[in-house]
């Protein structure tokens, strides 16, 4: 059992389509236990993908990621970490494989619907960016 971290991106919020991501999150065993739904500001959206500072998309990303709401959640079960990045499918939605997140719902590489933790590591690291301890509820 163990914890991922995450995001629900705007162009989904935009669609009103986080209920069909959800459903696909909950039918793969993960369970919410923490969730809110807020709107990046550009210093949290800076920090939070701080490693791709350099890479030539980031200055579209930030804008991206601060364009509307989005719904920050955290999720439990088995594996998680690894479930979860499975569930969601590849960054570009035409590489996913069917019934993934991305190949359902994410529109292009850039909007592509999800963020999901890499590692154990960073994703402590990302629940901690966001939620405090005791707003994080398990079943
Ligand atoms: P995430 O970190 O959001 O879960 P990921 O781990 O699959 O996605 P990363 O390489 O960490 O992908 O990229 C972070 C995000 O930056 C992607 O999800 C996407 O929104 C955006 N992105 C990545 N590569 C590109 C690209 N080549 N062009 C435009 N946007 C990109
Ligand atoms: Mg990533």
């Amino acid at each position: 059992m163990n914890r991922t971290f995450s995001i629900i991106k705007p162009d989904a919020t935009k669609r009103n389509i986080t209920g069909s991501i959800n459903k696909i999150i909950e039918d793969n065993n993960l369970i919410i236990v923490a969730q809110k739904r807020l709107k990046l500001s550009k210093e949290k959206a800076e920090g939070f993908y701080a490693v791709h500072k350099d890479k030539p998309f980031f200055n579209d990303l930030i804008e991206y990621m601060t364009s509307g709401p989005v719904i920050v959640q955290v999720l439990e079960g088995d594996n998680a970490v690894e479930n979860y990045r499975k569930i969601m499918g590849a960054t570009n939605p035409d590489n996913a494989e069917k019934g993934t997140i991305r190949k359902e719902h994410a529109l292009n590489i850039q909007e592509n619907s999800v963020h999901g933790s890499d590692s154990i590591t960073n994703a402590e690291i990302e629940i901690n960016y966001f939620f405090e301890e005791n707003e994080i509820i398990s079943n």
